[in-house]
Protein backbone atom coordinates (compact mmCIF):
# COMPACT_ATOMS: atom_id res chain seq x y z
CA UNK A 1 0.00 0.00 0.00
CA UNK A 2 1.53 3.52 -1.03
CA UNK A 3 0.55 6.40 1.26
CA UNK A 4 2.12 9.16 2.60
CA UNK A 5 1.99 9.90 6.67
CA UNK A 6 0.34 13.22 6.58
CA UNK A 7 -0.82 15.82 9.70
CA UNK A 8 -0.14 15.02 13.61
CA UNK A 9 -3.88 14.53 14.61
CA UNK A 10 -3.68 14.00 18.22
CA UNK A 11 -0.76 13.30 20.54
CA UNK A 12 -1.67 11.24 23.58
CA UNK A 13 0.67 9.92 26.94
CA UNK A 14 2.15 6.93 24.58
CA UNK A 15 1.18 7.77 21.13
CA UNK A 16 1.28 10.46 18.58
CA UNK A 17 -1.38 9.75 15.52
CA UNK A 18 -1.30 11.02 12.30
CA UNK A 19 -3.25 11.33 8.84
CA UNK A 20 -2.67 9.33 5.58
CA UNK A 21 -2.81 11.51 2.71
CA UNK A 22 -4.46 9.19 0.56
CA UNK A 23 -7.02 7.47 2.62
CA UNK A 24 -8.98 9.36 5.24
CA UNK A 25 -10.07 5.68 6.77
CA UNK A 26 -6.63 5.19 7.64
CA UNK A 27 -4.47 6.69 10.08
CA UNK A 28 -0.90 6.17 11.57
CA UNK A 29 -0.07 5.37 15.09
CA UNK A 30 3.55 6.41 15.92
CA UNK A 31 4.57 4.99 19.75
CA UNK A 32 6.62 6.72 22.34
CA UNK A 33 9.25 6.44 25.01
CA UNK A 34 7.64 8.12 27.79
CA UNK A 35 6.53 6.36 30.74
CA UNK A 36 3.52 7.62 32.61
CA UNK A 37 1.71 6.88 35.74
CA UNK A 38 -1.27 7.53 38.34
CA UNK A 39 -2.79 9.65 35.62
CA UNK A 40 0.25 11.18 34.59
CA UNK A 41 1.63 12.89 37.78
CA UNK A 42 4.93 10.25 37.44
CA UNK A 43 6.67 10.60 34.55
CA UNK A 44 9.53 9.02 32.88
CA UNK A 45 11.78 7.75 29.88
CA UNK A 46 12.53 4.46 28.42
CA UNK A 47 14.57 4.92 25.71
CA UNK A 48 13.34 1.58 23.35
CA UNK A 49 9.74 1.54 24.58
CA UNK A 50 8.28 3.01 21.21
CA UNK A 51 9.98 -0.18 19.39
CA UNK A 52 9.44 -2.67 22.33
CA UNK A 53 5.73 -1.54 22.55
CA UNK A 54 5.42 -1.31 18.84
CA UNK A 55 6.61 -5.29 18.34
CA UNK A 56 4.26 -6.36 20.98
CA UNK A 57 1.38 -4.79 20.45
CA UNK A 58 1.65 -5.94 16.57
CA UNK A 59 1.94 -9.45 17.12
CA UNK A 60 -0.73 -9.69 20.07
CA UNK A 61 -3.04 -7.91 17.06
CA UNK A 62 -2.06 -10.18 14.41
CA UNK A 63 -2.52 -12.92 16.70
CA UNK A 64 -6.20 -11.51 17.83
CA UNK A 65 -7.08 -11.02 14.39
CA UNK A 66 -6.39 -14.55 13.14
CA UNK A 67 -8.25 -16.16 15.50
CA UNK A 68 -11.82 -13.92 14.64
CA UNK A 69 -11.55 -10.69 16.93
CA UNK A 70 -11.53 -7.48 14.94
CA UNK A 71 -9.24 -4.81 15.39
CA UNK A 72 -8.05 -1.76 13.51
CA UNK A 73 -4.36 -3.22 13.20
CA UNK A 74 -3.15 -3.58 9.27
CA UNK A 75 0.37 -3.53 9.41
CA UNK A 76 4.15 -2.57 11.18
CA UNK A 77 5.49 0.42 8.97
CA UNK A 78 8.37 0.93 10.84
CA UNK A 79 10.19 -0.09 13.86
CA UNK A 80 7.91 2.38 16.17
CA UNK A 81 5.10 2.73 13.85
CA UNK A 82 1.98 0.95 12.53
CA UNK A 83 -1.23 1.63 9.76
CA UNK A 84 -4.66 1.41 11.20
CA UNK A 85 -7.81 1.71 10.70
CA UNK A 86 -8.90 5.30 11.59
CA UNK A 87 -12.21 4.58 14.06
CA UNK A 88 -13.97 6.59 16.02
CA UNK A 89 -13.17 5.51 19.78
CA UNK A 90 -15.27 5.08 22.50
CA UNK A 91 -14.54 6.82 25.43
CA UNK A 92 -14.29 3.90 28.22
CA UNK A 93 -11.62 2.01 29.44
CA UNK A 94 -12.56 -1.59 29.37
CA UNK A 95 -10.59 -3.36 31.90
CA UNK A 96 -10.48 -7.37 32.55
CA UNK A 97 -9.53 -8.88 35.60
CA UNK A 98 -8.47 -12.44 35.97
CA UNK A 99 -6.65 -11.62 39.65
CA UNK A 100 -6.60 -8.81 42.07
CA UNK A 101 -4.37 -6.26 41.58
CA UNK A 102 -3.64 -2.61 41.65
CA UNK A 103 -7.00 -0.38 41.65
CA UNK A 104 -9.19 -3.20 42.96
CA UNK A 105 -6.99 -3.94 45.78
CA UNK A 106 -7.42 -0.58 47.08
CA UNK A 107 -10.97 0.29 46.54
CA UNK A 108 -12.60 -2.90 47.72
CA UNK A 109 -9.76 -4.29 49.88
CA UNK A 110 -9.54 -7.04 48.07
CA UNK A 111 -5.55 -9.42 48.73
CA UNK A 112 -3.27 -8.57 45.94
CA UNK A 113 -3.26 -11.99 44.10
CA UNK A 114 -6.52 -13.71 44.26
CA UNK A 115 -8.02 -15.34 41.39
CA UNK A 116 -11.11 -13.72 40.20
CA UNK A 117 -13.45 -16.27 38.64
CA UNK A 118 -15.09 -15.84 36.50
CA UNK A 119 -13.14 -13.00 34.75
CA UNK A 120 -14.20 -9.24 35.60
CA UNK A 121 -14.66 -6.69 32.96
CA UNK A 122 -15.37 -3.27 34.47
CA UNK A 123 -15.29 0.13 32.58
CA UNK A 124 -13.97 4.14 33.38
CA UNK A 125 -14.69 6.80 31.55
CA UNK A 126 -11.54 7.78 29.47
CA UNK A 127 -11.23 11.60 30.92
CA UNK A 128 -7.49 12.42 32.26
CA UNK A 129 -9.69 15.44 33.68
CA UNK A 130 -12.30 13.73 35.94
CA UNK A 131 -8.80 11.01 37.02
CA UNK A 132 -10.82 8.38 34.73
CA UNK A 133 -13.47 7.19 37.00
CA UNK A 134 -15.39 4.09 37.47
CA UNK A 135 -18.17 3.45 35.63
CA UNK A 136 -21.82 1.72 36.23
CA UNK A 137 -23.34 0.46 33.01
CA UNK A 138 -26.46 3.10 33.73
CA UNK A 139 -23.93 6.00 33.87
CA UNK A 140 -22.38 4.63 31.03
CA UNK A 141 -25.49 4.21 29.28
CA UNK A 142 -26.51 7.81 30.57
CA UNK A 143 -23.28 9.33 29.49
CA UNK A 144 -24.34 7.66 25.68
CA UNK A 145 -21.33 6.01 25.55
CA UNK A 146 -23.48 3.12 24.39
CA UNK A 147 -26.53 1.55 24.94
CA UNK A 148 -27.28 -1.93 26.65
CA UNK A 149 -26.69 -3.81 23.45
CA UNK A 150 -23.21 -1.82 22.99
CA UNK A 151 -22.36 -2.49 26.31
CA UNK A 152 -23.01 -6.47 26.37
CA UNK A 153 -21.09 -6.63 23.29
CA UNK A 154 -18.24 -4.52 24.55
CA UNK A 155 -18.28 -7.15 27.70
CA UNK A 156 -18.47 -10.39 25.49
CA UNK A 157 -15.60 -9.04 23.26
CA UNK A 158 -13.73 -8.19 26.08
CA UNK A 159 -13.88 -11.99 27.89
CA UNK A 160 -12.98 -13.13 23.99
CA UNK A 161 -9.75 -11.31 23.83
CA UNK A 162 -8.90 -12.32 27.68
CA UNK A 163 -10.03 -16.17 27.05
CA UNK A 164 -7.65 -15.72 23.83
CA UNK A 165 -5.08 -13.83 25.51
CA UNK A 166 -4.81 -15.74 28.58
CA UNK A 167 -4.20 -18.65 27.20
CA UNK A 168 -1.05 -17.56 24.78
CA UNK A 169 0.75 -15.55 28.41
CA UNK A 170 0.49 -18.72 29.97
CA UNK A 171 2.39 -20.82 27.11
CA UNK A 172 4.82 -18.54 27.58
CA UNK A 173 5.31 -18.64 31.24
CA UNK A 174 3.62 -15.59 31.81
CA UNK A 175 0.10 -15.32 34.31
CA UNK A 176 -2.45 -12.18 32.53
CA UNK A 177 -3.51 -10.77 35.77
CA UNK A 178 -5.32 -7.89 34.16
CA UNK A 179 -5.63 -5.27 31.32
CA UNK A 180 -6.93 -2.31 29.84
CA UNK A 181 -9.06 -2.08 26.39
CA UNK A 182 -10.28 0.88 23.83
CA UNK A 183 -12.71 0.12 21.45
CA UNK A 184 -14.04 2.49 18.68
CA UNK A 185 -16.65 1.97 15.68
CA UNK A 186 -15.20 1.44 12.18
CA UNK A 187 -16.59 3.63 8.95
CA UNK A 188 -19.27 0.71 8.93
CA UNK A 189 -20.13 1.76 12.82
CA UNK A 190 -19.11 -2.06 13.70
CA UNK A 191 -17.25 -1.98 17.11
CA UNK A 192 -13.70 -2.85 16.88
CA UNK A 193 -10.43 -2.92 18.94
CA UNK A 194 -8.86 0.15 18.64
CA UNK A 195 -5.62 1.18 20.91
CA UNK A 196 -2.59 -1.18 21.79
CA UNK A 197 -1.91 -4.12 24.25
CA UNK A 198 1.69 -3.91 25.53
CA UNK A 199 3.11 -4.08 29.39
CA UNK A 200 1.88 -0.20 29.48
CA UNK A 201 -1.35 -1.66 29.28
CA UNK A 202 -1.54 -4.79 31.18
CA UNK A 203 -0.18 -6.71 34.18
CA UNK A 204 2.14 -10.13 33.59
CA UNK A 205 3.34 -11.79 36.79
CA UNK A 206 5.81 -14.31 35.88
CA UNK A 207 3.62 -18.25 36.67
CA UNK A 208 7.23 -19.24 38.49
CA UNK A 209 8.51 -16.58 40.10
CA UNK A 210 5.23 -14.19 40.48
CA UNK A 211 8.00 -11.31 39.31
CA UNK A 212 5.90 -8.34 37.91
CA UNK A 213 7.09 -7.69 34.32
CA UNK A 214 4.89 -5.19 33.11
CA UNK A 215 4.65 -1.26 33.87
CA UNK A 216 3.97 -1.62 37.71
CA UNK A 217 7.86 -1.59 37.98
CA UNK A 218 7.86 1.66 37.02
CA UNK A 219 4.24 2.63 39.07
CA UNK A 220 6.10 0.72 42.27
CA UNK A 221 9.66 2.14 41.68
CA UNK A 222 10.98 -1.78 41.00
CA UNK A 223 13.83 -1.37 38.42
CA UNK A 224 14.85 -3.00 35.42
CA UNK A 225 11.77 -1.83 33.60
CA UNK A 226 13.17 -1.74 30.23
CA UNK A 227 14.28 -5.36 31.01
CA UNK A 228 10.53 -6.57 32.17
CA UNK A 229 9.37 -5.27 28.60
CA UNK A 230 11.96 -6.90 25.95
CA UNK A 231 11.54 -9.89 28.32
CA UNK A 232 7.75 -10.26 27.47
CA UNK A 233 9.08 -9.20 24.10
CA UNK A 234 11.05 -12.57 24.12
CA UNK A 235 8.62 -14.92 25.06
CA UNK A 236 6.04 -13.21 22.98
CA UNK A 237 8.13 -13.58 19.69
CA UNK A 238 9.23 -17.90 20.54
CA UNK A 239 5.47 -18.04 20.85
CA UNK A 240 3.64 -15.62 18.39
CA UNK A 241 6.57 -15.62 15.67
CA UNK A 242 7.14 -19.18 15.00
CA UNK A 243 3.23 -19.35 12.99
CA UNK A 244 2.65 -15.76 11.93
N1 LIG B 1 -4.76 0.54 32.79
C1 LIG B 1 -4.32 1.24 31.68
N2 LIG B 1 -4.60 2.58 31.58
C2 LIG B 1 -5.30 3.25 32.53
C3 LIG B 1 -5.74 2.53 33.66
C4 LIG B 1 -5.46 1.17 33.76
O1 LIG B 1 -3.70 0.67 30.80
O2 LIG B 1 -5.53 4.46 32.37
C5 LIG B 1 -4.45 -0.90 32.92
C6 LIG B 1 -3.42 -1.18 33.98
O3 LIG B 1 -2.11 -1.23 33.43
C7 LIG B 1 -3.83 -2.54 34.49
C8 LIG B 1 -5.35 -2.58 34.28
O4 LIG B 1 -5.62 -1.57 33.32
O5 LIG B 1 -3.26 -3.57 33.70
C9 LIG B 1 -6.15 -2.32 35.55
O6 LIG B 1 -5.69 -1.12 36.12
P1 LIG B 1 -6.23 -0.61 37.53
O7 LIG B 1 -7.68 -0.32 37.45
O8 LIG B 1 -5.78 -1.55 38.57
O9 LIG B 1 -5.58 0.80 37.69
P2 LIG B 1 -4.11 1.26 38.13
O10 LIG B 1 -4.15 1.30 39.63
O11 LIG B 1 -3.16 0.28 37.57
O12 LIG B 1 -3.99 2.57 37.44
Amino acid sequence: MSFTKGKLIYEGKAKKIFTVQENENLIVHEFKNSLTAFNGEKKGEMLGKSRVNQKISSLLYKYLQKNGVPTHFIETLSDTEILTYKLEMIALEVVVRNVAAGSLTKRLGVEEGQEISPPLVEFYLKDDALGDPFLSDAQAIMLKLGTEDDLEELKRKALMINQLLFEIFEDMGLRLVDFKLEFGRDKDKAIVLGDEISPDTCRLWDIVTGEKMDKDRFRLDLGSVEEGYKEVLNRIENVLEVDS
